[in-house]
């Protein structure tokens, strides 16, 4: 247990000792951080004791909500039984075992192995080594680019950050030769006057045009989320995954679907390459693979990669000491089973889900959306100056930020990115917490239009 602190004590010590991720340190110390100290359901306490609706489950990833007792206990029992031992040197232990097949059995058919991380970026880095490997090993060493898309994210290691298309990441550090970016399916930013299923179409062929461009024997592979998450929700015509999926298999390239948001029901499917009909051959995955509560990520691996792996032999020279850690495998093991017996899945796909678009749609009435979009229990909505003609307020994307914060005000968790708000909750709200997530958006976008006019 924490020390008993008051709120200025602990934004005291937080601003003298702590870096936090992805954050402007000095602006931070000089705002203070919100302390969250506790949370119960789908509601997240402050040290000042208010209660605060969690429309982001943590970071996307806690889709049971926060109180799964099932969870702790599995954690503790591995705990107690077999804290730590590692799978290197022919070694192996129950948990790892038992959650690779179970992970292996909600995958799409013709996924039937895993490979163990500690994050979805570690997966991504991961990827990018058997990408590598596979190539090798079916004697085409010159495949090695790998094709991703601009605002795409992928995680924040070097290799996983140039992966990702956050120009704001790449100037800050140099990022790894062999990565080329390509569009996002960004329609109401990108896609002008165009029809939306003709713009899917004409951006997924900028993979094709790109692979040609390189030369098809160069290129190893395409990676990108099913629904950008980072990026601001960016829901993809329904024509661009059918186009993207048959480039790859014309062209022979190995298609791989970040599933660290979309993945563990988010879409109301339990991967949101289902959703789409698409069939990678790699599937990164991490944050609701445990519902937050132990941290795991992986790589989900077809047979035709995997067969390549397992019958071509010679050292894999890749692994983390935590590859597998027991106590991770436990809480995910409690996590699947939780998400399959309490029918959360199919719940957000027939019934909560439909309705959270419903509710969230009408947002759109309002004098400064854009739009609304959204698939399953991801949702965006676009904050503009002018409708009509999708004019933003300023290129700070300073509409965003007073909106966050007055989402705050009103009890609710929403992010910003950029001018866009976006949310992910838990898969378990309900739908009165649904009303009360609309109601709370709906007050923050008042707020936010009075401090803009
Ligand atoms: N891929 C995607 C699609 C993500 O959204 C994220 C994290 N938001 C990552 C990878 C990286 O995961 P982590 O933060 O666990 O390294």
């Amino acid at each position: 247990m924490s020390e008993v602190r008051s709120t200025a004590q602990w934004q005291e010590l937080d601003a003298k000792h702590h870096l936090h991720p992805f954050t402007d340190f000095k602006d931070l110390a000089e705002k203070g951080s919100r302390i969250i100290v506790k949370a119960e359901g789908v509601y997240i306490y402050d040290s000042e004791g208010n209660q605060i609706l969690d429309g982001m489950a943590g970071l996307w990833c806690c889709n049971l909500g926060y109180d799964r007792k099932e969870i702790v206990d599995a954690v503790q029992q591995q705990l107690t039984e077999l804290p730590f031992y590692n799978n290197f040197f022919q070694c192996s232990h129950p948990p790892s075992i038992e959650l690779s097949r179970l992970i292996t059995e909600i995958a799409p058919e013709h996924m039937n192995n895993v490979f163990y991380t500690n994050s979805g970026s570690e997966a991504n880095d991961t990827v990018i080594r058997m990408i590598h490997r596979f190539w090798d090993l079916q004697e085409q060493p010159q495949r090695k680019t790998i094709i991703a898309r601009k605002n795409g994210y992928h995680g924040s290691t070097i290799a996983a950050g140039s992966l990702g298309g956050m120009n704001g990441m790449h100037k800050q550090y140099a990022t790894l030769p062999g990565i080329e970016h390509i569009d996002q399916p960004y329609w109401f930013g990108e896609g002008g006057d165009m029809d939306p299923a003709e713009f899917g179409v004409q951006v997924a062929r900028q993979l094709e045009a790109k692979i040609d461009e390189l030369g098809a024997d160069k290129v190893a592979a395409f990676i990108a989320e099913p629904i950008q998450g980072a990026g601001g929700v960016i829901v993809p015509p329904e024509t661009y995954w059918p186009e993207i999926s048959r480039i790859c298999k014309e062209k022979g390239i190995l298609l791989v679907c970040d599933e660290v948001i979309c993945g563990f029901g988010r879409t109301g499917e339990w991967f949101g390459s289902s959703y789409y009909g698409a069939e990678p051959d790699l599937m990164p995955f991490a944050k609701g693979v445990t519902n937050g509560y132990q941290p795991l990520g992986g790589v989900l691996v077809s047979d035709r990669v995997a067969d390549v792996l397992k019958s071509k032999g010679g050292e894999f020279t890749h692994g983390f000491t935590y590859s597998g850690h027991p106590a991770a495998c436990a809480a995910a093991i409690a996590t699947i089973k939780s998400l399959r017996e309490g029918k959360h899945i199919e719940r957000v796909r027939e019934e909560t889900g439909p309705y959270l678009q419903k509710r969230w749609a009408e947002l759109a009435e309002h004098p400064l959306v854009g739009e609304t979009r959204g698939v399953g229990f991801l949702a965006a909505l676009e904050l503009v100056k002018n409708k009509e003609t999708r004019e933003r307020f300023d290129d700070d994307c300073t509409a965003g930020a007073i909106c966050r914060d007055a989402c705050t005000e009103s009890g609710l968790v929403m992010r910003a990115v950029g001018d866009m708000m976006v949310v992910a909750p838990p898969l378990t709200m309900t739908k009165e917490q649904i009303d009360e997530l609309v109601e709370k958006a709906k007050k923050a976008l008042d707020i936010t239009l009075s401090k803009l006019t």
